[in-house]
């Protein structure tokens, strides 16, 4: 059996989507920007997506603007806002959960000269309105906070927090890469500025995603050439990628809370029967608060690259906590920063599901599950020195 579960990482492209972007590549290929025939048909297409996208999360077409990744649109987001509001103050709040491509340039931000407050969260990977409200500053001119977190699946509380930045006058971006197509997003009601969204992460292909600028919010460009974008963006369009992000995005927020429902429900039985069926385990994250997709566990005395590694051997794909993205072996920001012990990071797995994952191929992983951790914890040393400590402990009196 093959059981793909790490659509945290990626998706596939879905047959409807691919079908959408097929006539992209060999009979309609117009440069949008051209004014003839072939141009303007491409035009029409990349109007009609940018339609489809406002229209799933509650925006106007005029609000979005395509990109070349999640990670791009969280960098114009930020640099974009930083940089057209410098002369108005130069304090930036985000999370300390971020995802690296929010993270990262916070960092850089920093070195040139503007000043970032990291929010810690709670163990459950939550930050509060109230600890917005009490980092809020006079100069404070845009609050960062990623909607449902990549690693862990906790969804912040978003509206709330947007209320405490509109309040003061300041910005509101959210990184909702993750949560586009699983939790109901509407720009208008939960007073959202800016919002990043990626198509691979929803059954779009890779290399496209959308940055949602509210209108009259304005962002210095990132880059400088011809007037794609509204100026805003240069660079020919991805036309294929864009008419298969409008299709994708279409479908994923097409029925959310059904496909919500079946996909938690599986989520929710695999972690019952690994918490019930392996000892010595915990559940990293929100027991409710939770991407209905998202499955982050530790197993102690064992390393999650082994795991990884047994599980793909018997054809299953999952990423470990650590999501060591540069290869580097430091354990995962976000499970440190809600106080998993560096031992335990060490141990984590992320099983990610997608509405295509099923009741069988959940009970197939962790059936492997089952057996890779007792496998591995019978050449633990780890293991074998805490039997030890238990039979002393047992012993003493
Ligand atoms: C995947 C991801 C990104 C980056 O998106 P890309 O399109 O891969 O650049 C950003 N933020 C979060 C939360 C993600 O999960």
């Amino acid at each position: 059996m093959k059981v793909y579960m790490d659509n945290g990482a990626t998706t596939r492209v879905t047959e409807p989507v691919y079908a959408a972007m097929q006539p992209y590549f060999c009979e309609i290929f117009g440069n949008p920007s051209s004014v003839h025939g072939f141009g303007r048909e491409a035009r029409k297409a990349v109007e009609a997506a940018r339609a489809q996208v406002a229209k799933a999360i509650g925006a106007e077409p005029r609000e979005i603007y395509f990109t070349g990744c999640g990670t791009e649109s969280d960098n114009w987001a930020l640099r974009g806002a930083a940089y057209a509001n410098a002369k108005k103050g130069r304090h930036i709040i985000t999370t300390n959960i971020e995802h690296h491509a929010v993270l990262h340039t916070c960092r850089q931000l920093e070195k040139e000269g503007f000043e970032v407050t990291y929010l810690p969260v709670d163990s459950y990977g939550l930050v509060t309105p109230e600890q917005l409200e009490a980092a809020m500053r006079p100069d404070t001119v845009l609050v960062s906070v990623m909607y449902a977190n990549n690693e862990v699946g906790t969804i912040e509380p978003i509206p709330e927090l947007a209320a405490v930045a509109k309040r003061h006058g300041a910005l509101f971006h959210t990184d909702a890469v993750q949560a586009v197509g699983h939790v109901e997003i509407d720009v208008k009601a939960q007073n959202i500025d800016m919002l990043s969204l990626s198509g691979h992460k929803f059954h779009a292909p890779k290399g496209i995603g959308a940055l949602y600028v509210r209108h009259g919010v304005r962002l210095q460009r990132l880059m400088e050439g011809g007037a794609q974008e509204r100026g805003q963006r240069p660079g020919t369009e991805n036309l294929a990628g864009i008419v298969g992000l409008g299709k994708a995005i279409e479908l994923a927020t097409g029925d959310i809370p059904a496909r919500a429902a079946k996909m938690a429900a599986i989520r929710d039985h695999m972690i019952e029967r690994i918490m019930n069926e392996i000892p010595h385990v915990q559940l990293n994250g929100h027991p409710t608060r939770r991407m209905c997709g998202n499955v982050n566990v530790s197993f102690y005395f064992i390393e999650s690259e082994s795991v990884l590694l047994h599980l793909d051997l018997r054809g299953v794909a999952a990423s470990s906590g650590s999501a060591c993205t540069s290869g580097s072996l430091d354990p995962s920001h976000v499970l440190l920063a809600i106080g998993v012990s560096h031992e335990h990071a060490n141990g984590s797995i992320r099983l990610s599901l997608s509405d295509e994952n099923t009741m069988e191929e959940a009970d197939y992983v962790v059936d492997c599950l089952v057996e890779t951790v007792a496998k591995l914890r019978a050449m633990s040393p780890l293991y074998e020195d805490f039997l030890k400590g238990v039979e002393t402990v047992g012993t003493d009196d």
